[in-house]
């Protein structure tokens, strides 16, 4: 497929006279769309509901869009609860799927209602000894271990993650729970991240939905949803086949009609809780090339940086780059695409084939949209770009300005810019 990025030279230099580059970039339009499209595909189940991962792309503004279509948020920290307050989503519109979990962070999701989902049978007694009660609704999180394949491949390895309970854990979790006078009962599974296939959470449902059918049996509670979470990705490089989500609803629908409805659970509601499939397609990291430099190897030095972008520098993920200008000019020279780290692996692209690459051209680096802005840091003090939102009309709002010195200097309250020492 031929990546092709939704903002053009024209509108990014028109931008770029207000918004000095880095920014991170949002398409109002494919937002709106691809959740529309969510939803359709699951409008078989009358209570699915997107419980956006608000870890994925923390802004307020994005956050306000998914909420005009029902969504709600998941959230995983104190912060990202408050979040969530600021746009109005409070109650069951938060799913809590948190792990390790500070006190505080329950005693605050209790207080706004939110769905408490534990990843370990331990919490129960935390959660009750922190909230003083335990909710009627609330959902556990199981990890089935071993490795999860879809035919022969490896998708995940859940044996080998800190999340979850086991089988006996869950079972026994649900006992308590409901001796503890829980009424309403969830579960939630994300075995597999970034899954480029049709078939992962039809397969997620199947081990899910058996589990449920099993759980209502043995404990006798009643399982008022199972949350497939998150993980349904994105293509990020151009030969990958993008997920179709209609396949991927109907997909879960059949498992559903197959293992559920015969087990009189035709009830049970599906809850997702996605991040990347919601925004990463939808983002970009706009940047401009300032350097080049001839060594060992040829390097295009840009102003962002793997503080603004980190995917590729932590796990050596591929994204792709446009040279805006450049689209149809041929890709015959091999470039590393640096940032200005004093860490070898602050790099966007390794010997990436791209077109002749001339000091001021933008970079788009694409699929940024989620997991991006917000993995950021302030390794060597630099700071954070800011977001802008491509609105629909074709205008462009700032939705997160760029961190100045202040906000760095902000948390160190004897010193002030510019000043020695003050008290
Ligand atoms: C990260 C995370 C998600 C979202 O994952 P994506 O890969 O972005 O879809 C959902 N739920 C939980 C609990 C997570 O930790």
């Amino acid at each position: 497929m031929n990546k092709v990025p939704f903002v053009t030279k024209e509108q990014v230099e028109e931008m770029a006279r207000t918004y000095p580059t880095p920014f991170h970039l949002y398409d109002e339009r494919g937002i709106r769309e691809n959740v529309k499209a969510l939803k359709e595909a699951f409008s078989w189940n009358p209570g699915f509901k997107e419980y956006f991962a608000v870890k994925a792309t923390p802004n307020p503004f994005l956050m306000q869009i998914l909420q005009e279509y029902g969504c709600g948020c998941d959230c995983s920290s104190y912060t990202e609860l408050m979040l969530s307050e600021a746009i109005g989503v409070k109650g069951a519109d938060i799913m809590f799927s948190s792990n390790d979990t500070p006190a505080e962070d329950f005693a605050y999701a209790d207080k706004l209602g939110a769905i408490i989902n534990l990843d370990d049978i331990t919490h129960i007694d935390f959660l009750e000894k922190t909230i003083g009660h335990i909710p009627e609704t609330i959902s556990c999180r199981y990890n089935p271990g071993g490795l999860f394949k879809i035919s022969n491949d490896i998708m995940d390895n859940p044996g080998d993650s800190k999340y979850g309970m086991t089988t006996e854990q869950i079972k026994d979790a649900f006992q308590i729970l409901k001796e503890k006078g829980a009424k309403e009962f969830g579960i939630h599974a994300f075995l597999a991240s970034n899954t480029v296939t049709n078939d992962y959470y039809p397969m997620l449902a199947k081990v899910l939905f058996e589990q449920a059918v099993r759980l209502q049996k043995e404990t006798g509670v009643h399982i008022k949803f199972i949350n497939l979470s998150g993980g349904i990705g994105i293509p990020y490089t151009p030969d990958q086949e993008p997920n179709n989500i209609r396949a991927i609803g109907d997909g879960v629908r059949r498992v559903y009609e197959e293992v559920l409805v015969p087990a009189g659970m035709g009830d049970v509601a599906i809850y997702t809780e996605l991040g990347r499939y919601m925004m990463g397609p939808y983002g970009c990291l706009v940047t401009k090339a300032i350097h080049e430099k001839h060594t060992h190897k040829e390097y295009i030095g840009v102003d962002a940086c793997a503080v603004n972008l980190m995917r590729p520098a932590m796990y050596g993920a591929y994204h792709h780059i446009t040279v805006l200008g450049k689209e149809e000019a041929p890709c015959d020279h091999k470039y590393d695409v640096t940032g200005s780290l004093c860490e070898n692996n602050d790099k966007f692209a390794i010997d990436r084939m791209l077109p002749k690459i001339d000091k001021g051209d933008y970079l788009v680096i694409h699929d940024t949209g989620a997991h991006g802005f917000s993995m950021g840091y302030n390794y060597n003090g630099k700071l954070k770009s800011a977001e802008l939102l491509l609105k629909e009309d074709g205008s462009v709002q700032l939705i997160r300005r760029a961190e100045t010195p202040a906000d760095y200097f902000a948390t160190f309250d004897c010193f002030e810019i510019g000043k020695t020492l003050i008290s």
